[in-house]
């Protein structure tokens, strides 16, 4: 087993995730099994509870672990197969710790950070190799080097490294290069000093991936080498790609990152073929066709709260060859300025998921104008609900029709607390989370586009469709195209009589990749480009 443990320097958002990601797709396509896993020295169990000003998408898997939106980069670039076991807190680390603590795992000793919280980390990788049954385990160390909280996730690879032996563990530091505009030139400090910080602790990188807005030329890499004890060649630069984080693999094949590992690691492994990952990036860059979307949420200002939305659009559009341009709006100022002026002349209009009460009546108009325009519409989670409540209040005429996640008192709860949420109080991981099976309807849209009858999706809610008005609305041609297998749990609504008006219970853009588009997200970006442009692809 090899590992290799990715490390960040001098900032934050550096884009290690997507590094680390980068390098699972290069070794795959080098013949490699690989699985990626992620530290992070905060002291939440799981992101689960932070707000996205804080961190970003909540990223779901399959088993309903709620974890850092790095892991929706690594099922998007590779196959791995991630678990709860992919994400590692502070908090799980020493949740751990203090359970053994009392059940007298330690036989009287005094609990430590050094060997003890080390010990749990080293045994985190252990168990994840033990389990995964690959060639390469990547693991990514979240934070800056320097952290306090970072810490003891470094002394404890510095010690997993020492076990494993040479050729066994490759480190690489992600690092920042600044472009100081008054000098006109790129500088190396801040990496000088961020590698002696790892060496501080015991740890020489093997390979220093340098990310910058200018090239790196030679000069510069003699001494980031010299300065920072790292071979010159192993010195990688890693520049702002121009169209897509999916041309990432490809930069990093050119500066030979991918034979810098299997070179460190002692694997023969063949060149990648990258032929197919070429050709997504064709029709990234440049797409027979082009649409734009709405997306149509309150964190648009952010760019990771829907990352993974984001993403699935971009999927669906190389699926049909097509370019996406997003609109980022925000619910509220549909509110404020009304459907009509904010949403005119988008191909579709997409409402992602969402919690609380701030830009509900907005994204409930941006649905209103997509059912009467017969503009596209794609719901996603929330955006099934906001879909349900619209039809309830302006087709069924049921006033006052709402959530009760948002009015509790309503007097027409179309959707409602999910019953095994009823006694719920903790806040930490009890929403209905992960895969679950979806029953589909025979020749509805969403079944002719999955080409399947039963589906996996996976889920983060507390709230449903209350089937107290399944009837009142099936009778006015909202239809109900996937339900759970039980029958019970409305998973997928679909209007007839409109082009393409389909909304998921479930969370489709957990699901996408760029060399397989989700089917939802592929037949909604088909059914806008019929919508702007009047034709089919
Ligand atoms: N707030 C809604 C619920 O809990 C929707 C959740 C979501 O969009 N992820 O049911």
């Amino acid at each position: 087993m090899k590992y290799i443990f990715v490390t960040g320097g001098v900032v934050s958002s550096l884009g290690k995730g997507i590094t680390a990601s980068a390098l699972g797709t290069l070794l795959e396509n080098r013949g490699l099994k690989v699985a990626l896993q992620k530290f992070d020295p905060y002291l939440n169990l799981d992101p689960g509870t932070m707000s996205p000003y804080q961190h970003g998408e909540v990223y779901v898997l399959d088993d309903g672990a709620e974890t850092d939106l790095d892991l929706g980069h690594y099922e998007r670039f590779t196959s791995t197969k991630l678990t709860r076991k992919n994400n590692t807190t502070s908090g799980q680390v020493y949740q751990q710790v203090l359970d053994n603590e009392r059940k007298g795992v330690y036989l009287g000793k005094t609990v430590q950070v050094i060997p003890h919280v080390t010990d749990e980390i080293q045994r985190r990788i252990q168990v994840l190799a033990d389990d995964a049954k690959v060639d390469v385990i990547i693991t990514e160390v979240g934070g800056t080097t320097g952290d306090i909280e970072g810490l003891p996730f470094l002394e404890a690879i510095r010690e997993f490294a020492l076990d494993a032996g040479p050729h066994n563990v490759c480190f690489i530091h992600v690092t920042y290069v600044p472009f100081i505009k008054a000098a006109g030139e790129l500088k190396t400090k801040p990496t000088q000093q961020s590698v002696a910080k790892l060496r501080e602790i015991g740890i020489t990188p093997h390979i220093l991936v340098c990310r910058c807005e200018q090239p790196l030329d030679l000069e510069l890499r003699k001494k980031v080498s010299m300065f920072c004890s790292v071979p010159q060649e192993a010195v990688v630069e890693h520049k702002d790609v121009e169209h897509s984080i999916y041309e990432v693999p490809l930069m990093l094949q050119r500066e030979r990152l991918d034979d810098l590992v299997c070179r460190t690691l002692n694997l023969t492994v063949p060149q990648p073929n990258m032929a197919h990952w070429q050709e997504i990036i064709r029709k990234l860059i440049a797409p027979q066709h082009r649409v734009r979307i709405g997306v149509v949420g309150k964190y648009i200002e952010l760019q990771d709260a829907y990352k993974s939305v984001y993403e699935s659009i971009i999927h669906g559009g190389v699926a049909n060859d097509c370019g996406v341009e997003i609109v980022k709006l925000d619910a509220e100022d549909i509110e404020k300025d009304g459907a009509d002026k904010i949403l005119k002349g988008l191909g579709g209009i997409l409402v992602p998921g969402g919690f609380g009460e701030r830009g509900i009546e907005g994204k409930i108009l941006a649905a209103k104008f997509a059912r009467e325009n017969k503009v596209p519409y794609l719901g996603l989670c929330l955006g099934m609900q906001i879909a349900t409540i619209e039809f309830g209040r302006h087709v069924l005429g049921l006033k006052g029709a709402h959530s009760t996640e948002f009015d509790p008192n309503t007097p027409h709860p179309v959707i409602a607390l999910l019953d095994e949420q009823r006694e719920v109080t903790q806040k930490g991981g009890t929403m209905r989370l992960g895969a679950q099976p979806c029953q589909l309807v025979m020749g509805s849209k969403a079944q002719l586009l999955y080409g399947a009858f039963v589906v996996n999706e996976r889920h983060r809610h507390r709230y449903e469709f209350n089937n107290d008005y399944r009837q009142r609305y099936e009778d006015a041609g909202f239809t109900f195209s996937g339900t759970s297998t039980d029958g019970k749990l409305v998973e997928l609504i679909e209007l007839k009589d409109h082009p393409f008006f389909v909304a998921s219970q479930f969370h489709p853009e957990f699901m996408s990749k760029p060399n397989s588009p989700h089917p939802l997200f592929r037949g909604f970006i088909a059914a806008t480009h019929q919508h702007q442009h009047n034709k089919p692809l």
